[in-house]
C-alpha cells in the first residue's frame, strides 16, 4: 500500500502553505489560532472577513465540482489543504457547516433552483448556516424528531424545538429536519427544510457550556414560515437527505485534523520542558504514548485516503471517529496534568480560559457530537463485525 503523496500533490501543498502563511502572518495575523472550540466568540468580524478573503481567492469549497464554483479537487488534495490549514493555525471556520455539510448536500440532492440560490453565497463566504437536527428526545435516535411542518399554500409552517444547535446565533439559515407526515412509519414522514433565521417565530436561547461560552443553542420555532420550494429532495424524503449529509460530515476536514492535534501536542511538549516536567517518569511515558497515538492516527488517515475508492475495505474509517475522539479527550487531560496546579488558575473575573483549559473542557464533547462513541460502536458491531441488529427497546 503506497501511503505517500505524489510530487504534484506536494507542489499543491507548497502553494497552499505559502498562501496561508502569507495571510496569517500579514493582514490576518490577529486571528491566527483563534475561534476554535471553546473560543468560538473570538474575533468574529475578523473571521468573517477571513471567510470572504478565502472565498475571493478561491480557497473555499475546494472539493466542490467546478460547475458549482469549487475547484473539483481530489480527496487527497482536500486533505492536504486541511492539513496545511491546521498547521498554519488557520482560525475556526465560520463557514464550515455551509461548505462542508449543506453545500455538498445541495449539490447531491438539491434542485437546480436551490443550488443557484444558495451555493454561490456559501462559496463566497457570505452566508452562514446551522444544523437543526437534534431535539430533546431525538439525538442518537434522530428519526424521533417531533418538530413539525405543515404546508399552507406557498409556505411551510414550522413549529417545535431544536437543541445543541451550533452557531445558530450567528447563522443566516438553518437546515431543519421536520415531521411533515404523521401517518407513515417515522423514517418516512420527515422532510429536510431550509429556514431563514430571521423568519418570524424563531427564538434562539444560548446554552452556557462548561467552557463558559455558548457555541450551541436551543432554537424554538413558533409557526415559523419558510417557502414551499425550500424542501430538499422533496417532501417525505428528509431521512435519505439527512443521512447523506452525515456522510459528508466525516469528510476531508476530519482526515486533516491530526495536524491541529499535533500543534496542540507540540505546545504541550514545550510547556512540559519549560516547567521541568519531563523529569517526571510517568509524564514522560504519557507524552511518548500520546505521540505514538497521534502517529497512528496519521497513518490511519492515510490508509483511509488510499482506500477511499474501495468501500469493501472500510475498517479504518469505522474506527476513525472512535479513535480520534478518545485520543483528543486524553490530550486535554494530559495538558492539565502537564501544567499541574497552575492549570486550574484563571486571571480575574470574568475570566478568559487558557488554551489548555479550553482543550480539557471542550474535548469532553468530542465523544458525543457527530454520533456518540456508543453509537459508533453499535455501527461497528453491525456493519464491520456482522453482529445481529441491536435489540429495540420497547416501552
Ligand atoms: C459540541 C456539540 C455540538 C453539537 N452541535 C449540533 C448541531 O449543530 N446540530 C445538531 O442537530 N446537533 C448538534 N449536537 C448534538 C449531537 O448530535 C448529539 O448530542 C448526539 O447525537 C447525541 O444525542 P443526545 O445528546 O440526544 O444524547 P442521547 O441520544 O440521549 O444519548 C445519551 C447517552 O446514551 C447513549 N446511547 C443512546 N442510544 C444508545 C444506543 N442505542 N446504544 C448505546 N448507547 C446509546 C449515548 O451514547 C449517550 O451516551 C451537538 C453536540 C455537541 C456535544
Amino acid at each position: 500500500m503506497d501511503l505517500s503523496f505524489t510530487p504534484e500533490e506536494e507542489r499543491f501543498r507548497k502553494d497552499a502553505r505559502a498562501y496561508l502563511d502569507e495571510l496569517l502572518h500579514g493582514d490576518f495575523a490577529e486571528i491566527r489560532g483563534r475561534g476554535g472550540p471553546g473560543d468560538e466568540h473570538a474575533c468574529f468580524d475578523g473571521r468573517l472577513a477571513w471567510e470572504r478573503q478565502l472565498g475571493a481567492d478561491g480557497w473555499t469549497c475546494v472539493g466542490w465540482p467546478v460547475e458549482f464554483g469549487g475547484r473539483g479537487l481530489s480527496l487527497d488534495l482536500q486533505v492536504i489543504f486541511c492539513e496545511e490549514y491546521a498547521r498554519a493555525g488557520g482560525p475556526g471556520r465560520l463557514g464550515h457547516i455551509g461548505e462542508g455539510l449543506i453545500g455538498p448536500t445541495l449539490i447531491h440532492f438539491g434542485s437546480p433552483e436551490q443550488q443557484r440560490e444558495f451555493l454561490p453565497a456559501i462559496r463566497r463566504g457570505e452566508q452562514l448556516w446551522c444544523q437543526g437536527y437534534s431535539e430533546p428526545n431525538a439525538g442518537s435516535d434522530l428519526a424521533n424528531v417531533q418538530t413539525r411542518a405543515e404546508l399552507d399554500g406557498d409556505r411551510w409552517i414550522v413549529s417545535g424545538q431544536k437543541v445543541w444547535t451550533s452557531n445558530a446565533q450567528w447563522s443566516d439559515w438553518c437546515f431543519v429536519l421536520a415531521r411533515t407526515d404523521r401517518d407513515v412509519p417515522k423514517h418516512k414522514g420527515i422532510s429536510f427544510l431550509l429556514v431563514p433565521m430571521d423568519a418570524p417565530g424563531i427564538e434562539i436561547r444560548p446554552i452556557v457550556q462548561i467552557t463558559g461560552t455558548s457555541e450551541f443553542n436551543e432554537v424554538f420555532f413558533d409557526e415559523t414560515p419558510t417557502r414551499a420550494d425550500l424542501v430538499v429532495g422533496g417532501p417525505g424524503n428528509g431521512w435519505k437527505v439527512a443521512m447523506g449529509l452525515l456522510a459528508f460530515e466525516r469528510g476531508a476536514s476530519t482526515l486533516g485534523q491530526q495536524f491541529g492535534f499535533l500543534r496542540e501536542f507540540a505546545e504541550l511538549r514545550s510547556a512540559a520542558s519549560r516547567r521541568g516536567r519531563t523529569k517526571d517518569p510517568v509524564l514522560r511515558q504519557r507524552l511518548a504514548s500520546m505521540w505514538g497515538r497521534l502517529e497512528i492516527q496519521r497513518w490511519n488517515s492515510l490508509r483511509m485516503l488510499t482506500m477511499a475508492d474501495r468501500p469493501e475495505l472500510s475498517g479504518p474509517s469505522y474506527v476513525a471517529k472512535l479513535y480520534w475522539a478518545r485520543l483528543h479527550r486524553d490530550l486535554g487531560e494530559l495538558a492539565f496534568d502537564v501544567l499541574g496546579p497552575e492549570a486550574a488558575l484563571c486571571d480575574g473575573h470574568p475570566y478568559e480560559l487558557t488554551a489548555a483549559q479550553r482543550l480539557l473542557l471542550y474535548t469532553r464533547a468530542d465523544t458525543i457530537y457527530g454520533g456518540s462513541n456508543q453509537i459508533q460502536r453499535n455501527i461497528i458491531g453491525e456493519r464491520a463485525l456482522g453482529l445481529p441488529a441491536e435489540p429495540k427497546v420497547v416501552g
